[in-house]
């Protein structure tokens, strides 16, 4: 929903990269794979689906699931004849294997017990944007960051949590970066514009400064919040 509102519908995506496999992560894709096929009104082209070792399992389960409606949509629609062709790649580390102009390379995250995860980065020109999925601080987003312009970087108000008397939301600490560690990252690679996402809890609007006065304690470039459908430009326009 948040892509269509964004003017990208699903069958003019190529790719589907996924960071991990915990559910807030995943549990729409079935409607991309699902959307992207059945609103492809042209020659049918092959979803690439792009993750850590254990998303083709999970994307056969979850073809599994669809298949009644496959089944459906293809008794329905006379010009539909096969199931949606989805490809997909299992990758740790190094270049994704995909055509186009954005040369696309991946490194693991730390979210144990969530094992294994990764983060993105996108080169164009002479530009990077790195997207972290749900990590702490770690060499290989290090490693990605190093060079790129961009961060985008899931934060937890740990200040704000710690003081919530519920274990099971404590246990969200340990395996998430603060708003601290995320602005550390973005530091001491180089970054030059953090992107906050992934909010734990949801910041109310009108509250934004708070969050930004944290980052810029740890952070010396620019710092971006919003909430959905937030659009940030970088490098050469
Ligand atoms: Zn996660
Ligand atoms: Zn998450």
């Amino acid at each position: 929903m948040r892509l269509a509102a964004a003017g990208c519908n699903a069958n003019m995506l190529d790719a589907v990269l996924i960071t991990h496999l915990h559910s807030d992560h995943i549990t729409d894709l079935n409607d991309v794979i699902t959307s992207s096929w059945i609103g492809n009104l042209s020659e049918p082209k092959p979803l690439q689906i792009v993750g850590p070792p254990g998303i083709k399992e999970a994307v056969d389960r979850l073809l599994l699931f669809l298949s009644p409606d496959f089944g459906y949509r293809i008794a329905h629609h006379a010009d539909l004849n096969d199931p949606p062709e989805v490809h997909v790649i299992e990758i740790e580390s190094g270049v994704v294997e995909l055509e186009g102009g954005v040369t696309i390379s991946t490194a693991p995250t730390d979210h144990r017990p969530v094992d294994p995860t990764i983060a993105f980065r996108f080169d164009y020109k002479n530009d990077a944007v790195v997207v972290a999925g749900d990590t702490i601080p770690c060499t290989g987003l290090d490693q990605l960051c190093t060079g790129a312009q961009a961060l985008v970087h899931t934060a937890v108000r740990k200040d704000i949590i710690k003081n919530i008397p519920i274990e099971r939301l404590q246990d969200v600490l340990d395996y998430h970066s603060s708003v601290e560690e995320a602005s550390q990252t973005a530091e001491r690679t180089g970054i030059d514009t953090l992107v906050l996402t992934h909010y734990v809890p949801a910041f109310p609007s009108g509250q934004e400064t708070e969050w930004e006065d944290i980052a810029t304690q740890h952070f010396s470039g620019k710092i971006e919040l919003g909430d959905d459908l937030h659009r940030v430009e970088i490098g050469e326009l």
